[in-house]
């Protein structure tokens, strides 16, 4: 699965008047307003949101305070406590003590009162404790999904339930299922039956399975031998989504059963299981069209199954459907046969053996764009309007099938391959086996207003999800622990075939990118190893897929590839892939075919299980004796608290160290050598100036240099940057900020390394600076030192004055120029520098004038629209073509402009609208509250939304998936005061204690505390020398 990620370097926004809040703010309920021109001033209706408390000034303030004091703060700022969370209340109010600060003797009748309802109350515990059929399991008990309670389950019949464990038990395993589904579309609900072909592998009575909001009707089971039905009961278990089947004879070790159920269901209105949504087409006509997503725990939604990813089994899938649908499923068609009462029954060949998440249906208008691939018929679908922008899609897919084929030395084993792009769609795209399924906007691409950026991002998610043919369909992990085997390698490949096969888009750039914020992520403690032993909830397994799983999955074999060699990495995946084809592994599978090629002379497993079993990564010091190296790792944490060193400290990596010296050329010279203790020496031949340990950044760890080296290699960038790759150079200016937030280096040093940029024309090192600059820009404009924040700008815009000056409103260059212009333009207008922004106005106003026909440059679109959306009438322009558009390439663009809006009306408007769903996607809804949460009067906004919409937020991504980890930090990153910290932990706290636990939500603490400490660290410095 492809997660959507649309995180592109976004850059500081213009100041605000410090007088934005003096008053009370109006918030318009525009959500209750369904015109396009939300912004009427009679339809003003005040809305005051809680954490208007928060603004600046106020963060002095504690919320554990005098209640009182709490809200007279708030009252003099004009704020109303209406929506404030009353858990936050009665917290304050429990620990209320009288006014000498002691508590109150009791009276002997309070405390006869009090024995009493103690032994009354230990009567009821005792009493339902030891009661049989404890209804301690019964559904609403654990609301937290929590794993495995000794007690004995019950049913929803209030029969014992068999199984009391989360994963299922292995005694029977399904070899077949034969699924046949009718869905109707306007009613969404859907019939089911489905034949489970089963093979016992232990004596048993008992067949459980997964089943989830299914209205079963009839059971059958049969044996091999009597092939009589007989009808079975059916207990079900809601808690663990979990049905079993009471056979009526014992099923024998070795033995064939089968199993039939028929079931009712509804089509899921969610982006998870069989789900349905409706769109309207080019002539506002609407329509109707159902997809399913499956990964990780749906399939059991759609259809009863064993789905755990180890139980893999062919399927043979039939679809009624209304005559003007197309169905597609993961295999072929096989037969299309016209039922009596008018319906089409479509059915598909049987699958290859492969897991239950990667099973896929479709059912919708859609047309299709093909080519053969030798013997492989590759097809891309939209819907019908969409058609002509499918040609970039098959070209790529054609090529990156092609290359995949020939690398790994194994034939795509299917006999067709469809793309099939979603109308709305919550991930980026997924996997499933021959029916890819994507966002429109990952899959098509339109020549006109497609940029640079856009079609790079349809290239690497075609990348990303062919790979996964064979990295997670063809060879899976065991268990989700493992997501990283399937999420790693696809990411990894990704890249690494875009470098080989689309060399010009310098994808290597997103990848660098993609390691430096993957790396800060790892630093904090809230991290978590990438492969994982304590995975069993739903919750902790859709926590795994989080960019740990992708990026450090990738980059630990990027760093193993460099290391080992390219061809000997080729042949251990090759090695890997022959070996486990069609079957279910582990890590140490992968580790065991590397060991087969480096014939005991390095020990992969040893070395990569430093990597993948323990969070975090190392921070290299390294520092010069002569022509003796002294280096030595710890790990790098940034601790909320400095004082404690990380409870870890022992922790050991086995590093492949590689480095340039002056004077050496290192791209011909490989200089790496393994440091597996904590401490090592390493032996020049000569005496050198400087020296980079992490040749282009292909190791996973950061790098600490003693003063002298830090000062020759800042000298160095100024004499000559060019001696160091543009990778290495974005690694120094990447280490340096890091290290400066860790209070390794000072601040002023690295803005001392930085000050090379004057000289610097690449894309990677540029973007790493303006990143780093920007994080700290953000938190003085959040906190109010205005005047700091626009120094600072300043401070920058002298470093890259005379690139920006070269700039031209056009997209003329290589792929990679274009980016940095989209990116120093971008940045030139937020700040209102250069005349950037008149610039881009005029360009706006000449677009709008043609009605938004003439074609404007793709990669400073954005930026163009921006600037057209500060203005009342560019922002309604843009929203009417917003809704009117085809190309979703241009309706991004749009989308992030009118996001990008100072005025707290109108991106409450959006967010509303997108939560709704019908002028704007639901699935665009993350993308917008972080493009909101980052400008300042937005970050409460977005913030605000978030809380009173959490329920609704929840139902519809899902208690720990990818986009709530997104919409959290996203809404809370740019947090620095004590005041939003406990506002923060209050709310989660008040949920659910599942939700409280929430990886995503303790690190959004962790990066509040982090933000804070930082300021009180570097406030003063800033101040004095910026
Ligand atoms: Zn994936």
């Amino acid at each position: 699965m492809e997660p959507f990620t649309n995180d592109r370097l976004q850059l500081p926004r213009n100041m605000i008047e410090n007088s934005m809040f003096e008053e009370e703010p109006d918030v318009v309920d525009l959500a209750k307003e369904p015109c396009l021109h939300p912004l009427e001033p009679d339809e003003v209706e005040y809305e005051p949101r809680g954490s208007r408390l928060l603004v600046r000034g106020l963060g002095e303030h504690e919320l554990d305070e005098d209640e009182e004091d709490y809200e007279s703060s708030a009252k003099l700022l004009g704020m109303s406590f209406m929506n404030r969370s009353s858990g936050l209340r009665n917290s304050a109010a429990g620990y209320r003590q009288n006014s000498d600060g002691t508590c109150p003797a009791p009276s002997a009748r309070t405390i006869g009162v009090c024995v009493c309802i103690i032994l009354l109350a230990v009567a009821i515990i005792l009493a339902i404790y030891f009661l049989p059929r404890c209804t301690f399991t019964k559904e609403g008990c654990h609301k937290n999904n929590r794993p495995t309670e000794p007690i004995q389950p019950i049913a929803t019949n209030g029969k014992l339930f068999p199984w009391a464990q989360i994963r299922l038990p292995t005694a029977v395993t399904p070899v077949r299922y034969d699924l046949t589904l009718h869905p109707n579309l306007t009613s969404m609900t859907f019939r089911g039956s489905v034949t489970i072909s089963l093979q016992a592998l232990q004596a048993t009575w008992n067949i459980i399975l997964h089943s989830t909001g299914h209205n079963i009707s009839r059971v059958t089971f049969m044996t091999a031998v009597s092939s009589q039905e007989k009808e079975v009961d059916v207990l079900e278990y809601p808690l663990h989504e979990q049905i079993a089947i009471v056979a009526p004879e014992t099923l024998l070790e070795g033995h064939n059963y089968t199993l039939k159920i028929e079931y009712s269901a509804n089509i899921s209105s969610s982006y998870y299981g069989f789900y349905g949504i409706s769109y309207r087409d080019e002539s506002n006509e609407k329509k109707y069209f159902a997809a399913t997503q499956f990964e990780p725990l749906a399939a059991r939604s759609a259809f009863p199954c064993f789905d755990e990813p180890a139980f893999k089994a062919t399927f043979v899938i039939r679809i009624k459907r209304d005559e003007q649908y197309t169905a597609l499923s993961n295999m072929p068609k096989k037969s299309s046969v016209v039922l009596e009462d008018g319906l089409v029954q479509d059915e598909f060949f049987e699958s290859v053996k492969m897991s239950t998440y990667l099973v896929a249906f479709i059912v919708g208008e859609m047309k299709n764009l093909s080519q053969d691939v030798n013997g492989t018929l590759v097809s891309i679908y939209a819907v019908p309007e969409k058609i002509g922008q499918v040609q970039h899609a098959l070209e790529t897919t054609v090529k990156l099938l092609d290359f995949y084929q020939s690398y790994f030395e194994i034939q795509y084993p299917l006999k067709k391959l469809d793309l099939v792009a979603i109308p709305d769609f919550e991930a980026g795209a997924m996997e499933n086996w021959g029916l890819l399924t994507f966002r429109e906007e990952t899959l098509l691409y339109d020549a006109n207003t497609s940029s640079v950026a856009d079609r790079k991002l349809v290239t690497k998610v075609i990348a990303h999800e062919l790979a996964h043919q064979w990295f997670g369909n063809l060879v899976t992990m065991q268990w989700w622990n493992d997501v990283w085997l399937n999420e790693g390698f696809a990411t990894f490949m990704e890249y690494f075939s875009l470098e080989k096969i689309f060399g010009e888009l310098s994808s290597y750039e997103d990848f660098l990118d993609a390691r430096f914020k993957t790396m800060k992520k790892d630093s904090l403690n809230s991290s978590h190893p990438i492969s994982s032993s304590s995975v069993e909830s739903s919750e902790q397994i859709e926590e795994m897929f989080d960019s740990l799983s992708y990026f450090k999955g990738a980059s630990l074999l990027l760093m193993l590839k460099t290391y080992l060699s390219e061809d000997i990495f080729q042949h251990a995946i090759i090695l890997y892939l022959h070996n486990h084809s069609y079957t279910s592994i582990h890590s140490d599978d992968l580790w065991d075919s590397f060991n087969e090629f480096t014939n005991k002379t390095l020990d992969v497993k040893k070395m990569m299980r430093t990597w993948t079993l323990q969070k975090g990564f190392p921070l290299v010091t390294v520092q010069r004796k002569g022509k003796q190296i002294l280096v030595q790792q710890e790990r790098f944490c940034l601790n909320v608290k400095p004082e404690i060193q990380p409870s870890d400290a022992s922790s050991l990596w086995h590093i492949p160290l590689s480095y340039i010296t002056d004077g050496k050329n290192y791209s011909k010279h490989r200089s790496v050598s393994l440091l597996d203790k904590k401490s090592g020496v390493i032996n020049l031949t000569e005496e050198v100036q400087w020296i980079k340990v992490n040749t282009n950044m292909t190791g996973y760890y950061i790098v600490h240099y003693a003063d002298d080296n830090w000062e020759a290699l800042i000298k160095q960038l100024k004499i000559n940057p060019y001696v160091l790759s543009d990778k290495d150079r974005a690694n120094l200016i990447n280490n340096i900020f890091e290290l400066a937030g860790l209070g390794k280096v000072s601040l002023q040093r690295a803005f001392d390394l930085i000050d090379y940029l004057r000289n610097e024309t690449y894309t990677a090192p540029i973007s790493e600076a303006l990143f780093q600059t920007e994080l700290i820009y953000n938190l003085l404009d959040k906190l109010g030192h205005v005047d700091l924040a626009s120094r600072l700008v300043n401070k920058v815009f002298k470093l890259l004055q005379s690139q920006i000056q070269q700039q031209t409103w056009t997209d003329e260059g290589t792929p990679s120029t274009r980016e940095l212009r989209s990116v120093l333009l971008d940045f030139a207008c937020a700040h209102r520098l250069e005349n950037c922004s008149a610039a881009a106005l005029k360009l706006f106003f000449d677009w709008m004038a043609s009605n938004g026909t003439q074609s404007l440059p793709t990669d400073v679109m954005t930026t163009v629209f921006k600037a057209g959306a500060k203005t009342e009438g560019g922002w309604s322009f843009l929203l009417s073509k917003y809704v009117s558009l085809g190309s979703e390439a241009e309706k991004n663009k749009i989308l992030e402009a009118l996001a990008s809006s100072e005025d707290v009306r109108k991106l409450y408007w959006l967010m509303k609208k997108s939560l709704d769903g019908d002028l704007i996607r639901t699935q665009k809804l993350s993308f917008i509250i972080r493009t909101v949460a980052r400008h300042f009067p937005g970050h409460l906004l977005a913030w605000d939304f978030v809380k009173e919409n959490w329920s609704k937020l929840v139902q519809k991504f899902h208690l720990g998936s990818y986009t709530i980890q997104s919409i959290v930090a996203g809404s809370t990153h740019l947090f620095a005061t004590k005041a939003h910290l406990s506002e923060v932990q209050a709310f989660f706290e008040n949920q659910s204690e599942a939700t409280f636990r929430l990886r995503c939500v303790q690190e959004a603490l962790e990066v509040i505390q982090l933000n804070m400490q930082w300021v009180e660290k570097n406030l003063k410095t800033l101040t004095y020398w910026l």
